[in-house]
């Protein structure tokens, strides 16, 4: 039978066309280009969470120092705070100074003094009893 042979000839060819191939590489990468800039925004994202928390802790190492030298201004004290705990910013900034209470990384991204110096602020506000009647 003709047709018998012919039916076995295509189906020994089992490999695939360049057509699926490129169909293929086409989906894989319409795929990445959807879901890379995602990813490398959420890493951004960690690492200005991690940042602004590297802030606050060196903010509450200062106060600590305060407790023995009320003088110390952020100036001062942020080198040695910097090689005591190691905090180093992921994203590659540094820490300076900003003035006598507050700290800022180089990388703009990862918050300003200000925000820092608000959070210091509610950290310092004290508890105000409530007025009893
Ligand atoms: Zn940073």
């Amino acid at each position: 039978m003709k047709t018998n042979t012919k039916i076995q000839i295509i189906k020994q060819n089992n490999g695939f066309t360049i057509i699926e191939l490129i169909t293929v590489m086409v989906v894989i990468s319409i795929l990445a280009a959807i879901l890379l800039p995602g990813i490398l925004n959420n890493i951004g994202k960690q690492h200005k969470k991690e940042c602004i928390t590297n802030q606050k802790a060196i903010i509450l190492e200062l106060k600590s120092k305060r407790i023995e030298n009320p003088q110390i201004t952020m100036e001062e004290a942020l080198p040695e705070i910097l090689e005591k705990t190691k905090i180093k910013c992921k994203g590659g900034g540094t820490y300076t100074a900003v003035d006598k209470d507050s700290v800022a990384c180089s990388v703009k991204e990862h918050g300003s003094e200000t925000a820092v110096e608000e959070d210091v602020k509610n950290y310092d506000t004290p508890i105000t009893k409530p007025t009893t009647p």
